[in-house]
């Protein structure tokens, strides 16, 4: 492996993933901007090099199969190995004008496209990059998963949790569950596997109704991805601390 250490983001073109993107060039990390259409990912790609973050490209659709395992062999050319993978590509799904998912009434062929990309999207893309990470001295991956996965606040009438979502809010739950999963079969490896939620964020995903900005969202994904050894695995937070599943 290279001198410098390298990222992976995916869904790094625009919104929280690009801030990431940023957050760890600007920390010396080599960046992969794992990006599927090719205009944006070359824009986002100028754009963080002329910010001096040492950035490449990597076409990169985290549904696709082919897609993902070129995306493993690009990364591994380019840098020889990864130290941090950062699962950030991610669909809300078909909200509707109201702004809701009615379990009651849902697309199954919707849920089923927020599943691929938000949880199926993950494991494709992490299994993928695994041979390159374990390459790596301290490997971290870091998948960029939402509140609204949170049982635990779901379930509770006095916590407010925004809409009903019936295929975003369980993908994350999935993936949160993935997340451990991958925490307890990698465990004693090095590798640190955690879920984080960047909090409501101003972005495409939810046409800027969010408070936040998207550095802000990226703050704990970098805290994530640079964490010392030893330090948590398996876990799921935001900027205020643990998230309870
Ligand atoms: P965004 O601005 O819409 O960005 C989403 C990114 O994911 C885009 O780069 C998009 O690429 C990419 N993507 C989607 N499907 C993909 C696929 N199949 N292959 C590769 N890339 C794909 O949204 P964001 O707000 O930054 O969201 C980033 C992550 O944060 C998501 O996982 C989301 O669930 C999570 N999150 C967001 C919020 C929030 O308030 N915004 C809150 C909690 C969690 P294209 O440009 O090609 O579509």
């Amino acid at each position: 492996m290279s001198e410098a250490k390298s990222a992976l983001v995916t869904g790094a073109n625009k919104g929280i993933g690009y801030e990431i993107a940023a957050g760890l060039g600007a920390r010396g990390f080599r960046v992969g901007v794992g990006a599927r259409d090719e205009t944006r990912r070359e824009a986002a790609v100028e754009k963080l090099r002329a910010a001096g973050v040492d950035a490449f490209g990597v076409p990169l659709d985290v549904t696709d199969d082919r897609s993902v395992a070129d995306a493993a062999a690009l990364v591994g050319r380019e840098a020889g190995g990864l130290d941090v993978l950062v699962n950030n590509a991610g669909i809300p799904g078909d909200m509707g004008p109201d702004w809701v998912q009615d379990p009651t009434t849902i697309d199954l062929g919707m849920v089923r496209e927020v599943v691929d990309t938000n949880v199926f999207g993950v494991i494709r893309v992490t299994n993928a990059m695994l041979p390159l990470l374990r390459r790596s001295a301290a490997p971290r991956i870091v998948n960029v998963s939402s509140s609204v996965g949170s049982l635990t606040r779901q379930a509770d009438p006095d916590i407010e949790v925004g809409p009903v979502m019936a295929a975003y809010a369980p993908s994350k739950t999935f993936l949160n569950g993935v997340t451990v999963q991958y925490a307890r079969r990698l465990a004693g490896t090095g590798i640190l596997v955690n879920a984080m939620c960047p909090g409501l964020v101003a972005t495409d995903f939810n046409g800027y109704a969010g408070s936040r900005t998207p550095e802000q969202g990226a703050a704990t994904a970098i805290r994530l991805a640079t964490l010392p050894d030893g330090g948590p695995n398996g876990s799921f937070f935001e900027d205020a601390g643990v998230v309870p599943w």
